[in-house]
C-alpha cells in the first residue's frame, strides 16, 4: 500500500482553495492527472523577477517592475472604447494604472485615494507618460513580501491562467513532504545533489536563466529519481519474467560445429560474441529475453539460427516470426539452406497457406515433427499449437510491439525469446525502452563489404539521375526507386509511386515493377520474386520495402524527396544495397528548398554508414517516440528526464537498479523501504506486486 507520507500529494487539486471541478479538469489536461504529485513534475519554463523595484522615474520601458505608489486620482473611462485610469505617484513622478472594461466600484475599493499600494507589472511609456496596463499584482505595504518575488512561469493549456496556476502551485508546494532518502549517500554527495524535497522546491523557484537548465543539480536529481524508478520497475518485471519457469537448453554441440564448417563465410567476432551470449542464456534454467541488435546486413539471421539449434538439440522446437510475408519467405529460404546442411527440415506458415496445405503444416507443428518453424502473424492464431516450443525468435521488433511478442512466447512453456531488430537504437533508448531485456549487439559488418557511394542530388537534376540509372541498368545492375511519403495518406503515396512508375516505364520499359502497401501479400510477393529473379530491373516502391529485404544483386538505391524521411529510415533504405561485393550507390534526391538543417541531416547520411551514430543524431533531432516508430513500442514517456540532457544518468540508473535488486531483491532494508516510496511516487505500483510484502 502507498505510504501515508505520500497522501498529501496524492490528493486532487480540487482540495485546494479556489480550485473547482472546471479548473481541476484543466489541470488534468495539462499534467495528466488531478493529483498534486503530477504538478510537481510540471516545471517552470521561465520566471518573472518582481524583485526589481525602482522609483517611478527610473522604471524602464517594457520591463516588469514593482512600484510603491500613492493613489492620487481616479479618471473614469470617457467612453467604452477607452480605459479607466488611476493616477498614482511617488516623489519622482507619476504613473497611470490602466484598466479596460473594469468595474468602477471594484477599482474604487482596491485603490482608495490617498492610500499606498505596491503594484507589479509591465511598465510602458505612452505619449510620454508612464503607465501600467492591468497590474499583475496589487497589494498593501504589508503584502510587499508576497509581491516582490521571483514568480515561476509554467507551460500552460488554454483556459488556465498564469494567476490560477500561481495560486495552485503556491498551495501545492507547502504540501511536499519530507521523504526518506532513497539515493546512496556517497553518490548524492559525489553529484552534489540536494535531497528530494529541496530539489522539488528549488526546481519550482528558478531565479536565473541557469536555474531553468535541465542540467542544474536539482533538476538532474529529479530526472535521476524518475529514471531510477523506471529502471527499478523494469528490473523487477524482468526478474519476475525470468524466474517463472525457464529451462536449460543446448549446447548444440556437433550441429553447431557442422554448420560452422558448412557456412560459406567466417562469422564475424560480433556474431561469435552474440552466439556465445545467447548460448549462455539458453543454457541457464531461466528464461531468455534477449534483444539482438544489428545494423542492416550485419548478419542477424545466422545468429538466430545458431540459437534455434540450442532448442532443437534439446528436443524442443524453435520458431521465427517475421513481420511480412516477403521477409518470412526470405528467412525461410536462408534458414532452410542452413538447416539442410544438418539434415533438418523447416516449415513455413503464413497467411497464404490455406485449407489442406495449412492443415498439414499445423499437424507437423503439433506432433513435433517440425522442429524449425518460420512464419508471420499467422503463427499467433489459436489453432497453431506447438508440440514443445522452446525458443521464439521475433524479427524486427518495433513492427510488432511488446504485446505480440509475449503472445508468441505464450505458445510455449517457459519459452525463451530472442528479438531481432535492424533499427540501431541508441544505447540510452535501449535501456529505457527495452530495459526488460538483455542485449547483444552486432556492431561489426561482415568483411569485404564495400562502402556505398552516397550522393545528394537536387530534384532539378532528376533527369540526370534517370540517365545515370539507365547506364547502370545497361551494365546489368538492379535498382530500387523509393517514392516519398507525400502525406499521412497511403492513397497519396500510392498516387505518387504510380506516377513515377509510369514515367520510368517510358525509359525502362516493362522491366519496371511497382510495389506498394495496398497490394495484398501475394501480389507483393509476386513482384518481389520477379525482382529477385532479375525479371525486373527497376523496382519502384513506397517505403514498404524498408524492412529487411535482401536482394544482393540490387546495387542502386534512389530515394526521392529524401528530406521527408527520418535519418534512421534513410539508413535502413540505403541498407538494401551494398549487400554483395559489387560497388553500390545511393542517390538521395532532395528538394532544393530544404534549407540548411535539412541539408545538414542529409549530409550526415552521406558521410557515415554507422547506424548507431545516425541513430544518435536522429534521436537528437526527432525524439524517442518517433525513432522507434510507434507509441506502443513500450517507450516510457518521461516527465522530468530527457534522453538528450540526461543520457549519462540512464546507465547509472540501470546499474544502480540492478545492484539494488541483487542485494535487496524484495526491498526490505531501510534503503529498500525508501525505494518503495520512490516507486509509489512515480506510480510504478505495478512493479511493487512482484515484491514480497515488507
Ligand atoms: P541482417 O538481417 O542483419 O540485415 P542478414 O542476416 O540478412 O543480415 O545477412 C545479410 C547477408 O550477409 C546474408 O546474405 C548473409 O548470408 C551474409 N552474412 C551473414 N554473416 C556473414 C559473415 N560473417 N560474412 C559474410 N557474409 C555474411
Ligand atoms: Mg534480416
Amino acid at each position: 500500500m502507498r505510504p501515508f507520507v505520500l497522501d498529501p500529494i496524492f490528493t486532487s487539486v480540487r482540495a485546494l482553495k479556489g480550485v473547482g471541478p472546471r479548473t481541476a479538469k484543466l489541470v488534468e489536461k495539462l499534467v495528466g492527472s488531478e493529483k498534486l504529485a503530477s504538478l510537481l513534475w510540471h516545471l517552470p519554463v521561465r520566471y518573472i523577477d518582481r524583485r526589481f523595484a525602482p522609483k517611478i522615474a527610473n522604471a524602464p520601458n517594457g520591463r516588469i517592475v514593482t512600484l510603491t505608489v500613492k493613489i492620487d486620482k481616479h479618471i473614469p473611462a470617457p467612453s467604452r472604447a477607452r480605459p479607466y485610469r488611476i493616477r498614482c505617484s511617488d516623489e519622482t513622478g507619476t504613473v497611470d494604472l490602466v484598466y479596460f472594461h473594469a468595474k468602477k466600484p471594484w477599482l474604487e475599493a482596491q485603490f482608495p485615494i490617498g492610500a499606498t499600494r505596491i503594484i507589479s507589472g509591465e511598465a510602458e511609456y505612452f505619449h510620454g507618460t508612464l503607465q501600467m496596463p492591468h497590474p499583475e499584482m496589487v497589494g498593501t505595504e504589508a503584502e510587499r513580501d508576497k509581491i516582490e518575488i521571483v514568480e515561476p512561469v509554467y507551460p500552460m493549456t488554454a483556459g488556465l491562467t498564469h494567476r490560477m496556476m500561481h495560486k495552485i502551485i503556491s498551495q501545492t508546494l507547502p504540501q511536499v513532504p519530507v521523504l526518506p532518502e532513497w539515493l546512496d549517500a556517497a553518490f548524492l554527495a559525489q553529484e552534489k545533489w540536494p535531497g528530494w524535497r529541496e530539489a522539488v522546491l528549488k526546481a519550482h523557484h528558478p531565479e536565473s536563466e541557469e536555474d531553468l537548465s535541465p542540467r542544474k543539480p536539482e533538476r538532474e536529481r529529479l530526472a535521476y529519481d524518475e529514471l531510477l524508478a523506471n529502471q527499478l520497475a523494469i528490473t523487477l518485471v524482468r526478474n519476475h519474467n525470468r524466474q517463472i519457469g525457464g529451462r536449460a537448453m543446448g549446447p548444440p554441440g556437433k550441429m553447431a560445429d557442422t554448420l560452422r564448417k558448412a557456412l560459406p563465410f567466417q562469422l564475424t567476432s560480433a556474431q561469435e560474441r552474440a552466439i556465445k551470449e545467447i548460448n549462455a542464456d539458453m543454457h541457464e534454467p531461466m528464461r531468455m529475453l534477449r534483444l539482438l541488435q544489428g545494423d542492416v546486413g550485419s548478419g542477424k539471421t545466422v545468429v538466430a539460427f545458431f540459437a534455434m539449434l540450442n532448442a532443437v538439440a534439446s528436443g524442443a522446437q524453435a520458431a521465427l516470426m517475421a513481420p511480412t510475408e516477403i521477409l518470412a519467405q526470405q528467412h525461410s529460404k536462408t534458414i532452410s539452406d542452413y538447416a539442410a546442411t544438418l539434415g533438418l527440415e523447416t516449415v513455413i506458415l503464413t497467411g497464404r497457406h490455406k485449407g489442406k496445405a495449412r492443415q498439414e503444416i499445423l499437424e507437423k507443428i503439433a506432433d513435433g515433427s517440425a522442429k524449425i518453424i518460420i512464419g508471420t502473424h499467422a503463427l499467433f492464431q489459436d489453432d497453431v499449437i506447438f508440440h514443445d516450443l522452446g525458443l521464439a525468435v521475433v524479427d524486427e521488433q518495433h513492427r510488432f510491439g511488446v504485446h505480440q511478442r509475449l503472445k508468441l512466447a505464450g505458445k510455449g512453456k517457459d519459452c525463451d525469446i530472442l528479438v531481432m531488430t535492424a533499427t540501431p537504437i541508441p544505447r540510452t533508448l535501449t535501456l529505457t525502452a527495452y530495459g526488460d531485456m538483455d542485449f547483444s549487439r552486432l556492431d561489426e559488418k561482415p568483411a569485404g563489404r564495400k562502402p556505398i557511394d552516397t550522393r545528394l542530388v537536387s530534384t532539378a537534376r532528376l533527369e540526370e539521375v534517370v540517365a545515370g540509372l539507365k547506364r547502370k541498368i545497361e551494365t546489368d545492375a538492379r535498382a530500387y526507386w523509393i517514392c516519398p511519403l507525400v502525406e499521412e495518406s497511403e492513397v497519396m503515396d500510392l498516387a505518387a509511386a504510380e506516377e513515377r512508375w509510369l514515367t520510368l516505364q517510358q525509359v525502362f520499359g516493362d522491366r519496371t515493377g511497382l510495389l506498394h502497401g495496398r497490394m495484398n501479400a501475394a501480389e507483393k510477393d509476386a513482384v518481389m520474386q520477379r525482382f529477385v529473379a532479375g525479371e525486373i530491373d527497376v523496382l519502384v516502391s513506397t517505403t514498404v520495402i524498408e524492412v529487411g529485404v535482401d536482394v544482393p544483386e540490387a546495387t542502386v538505391m534512389v530515394i526521392e524527396h529524401a528530406e521527408r524521411f527520418g535519418l534512421s529510415q534513410l539508413h535502413q533504405l540505403r541498407g538494401r544495397v551494398g549487400r554483395s561485393d559489387e560497388e553500390s550507390a545511393c542517390i538521395l534526391v532532395y528538394d532544393p528548398k530544404i534549407g540548411e538543417t535539412g541539408k545538414k541531416r542529409l549530409t550526415t547520411i552521406r558521410n557515415t554508414e554507422d547506424g548507431f551514430l545516425i541513430a544518435e543524431e536522429d534521436l537528437k533531432l526527432r525524439g524517442a517516440g518517433e525513432l522507434l516508430g510507434t507509441r506502443q513500442s513500450g517507450m516510457p514517456e518521461f516527465k522530468l528526464a530527457n534522453l538528450h540532457d540526461h543520457a549519462r544518468l540512464v546507465k547509472i540508473a540501470r546499474d544502480d537498479a540492478r545492484l539494488i535488486i541483487a542485494q535487496d531483491p524484495d526491498l526490505q532494508t531501510p534503503r529498500g523501504q525508501a525505494l518503495r516510496t520512490l516507486l509509489y511516487l512515480f506510480e510504478r505500483d505495478n512493479a511493487i506486486q512482484y515484491l514480497r510484502s515488507g
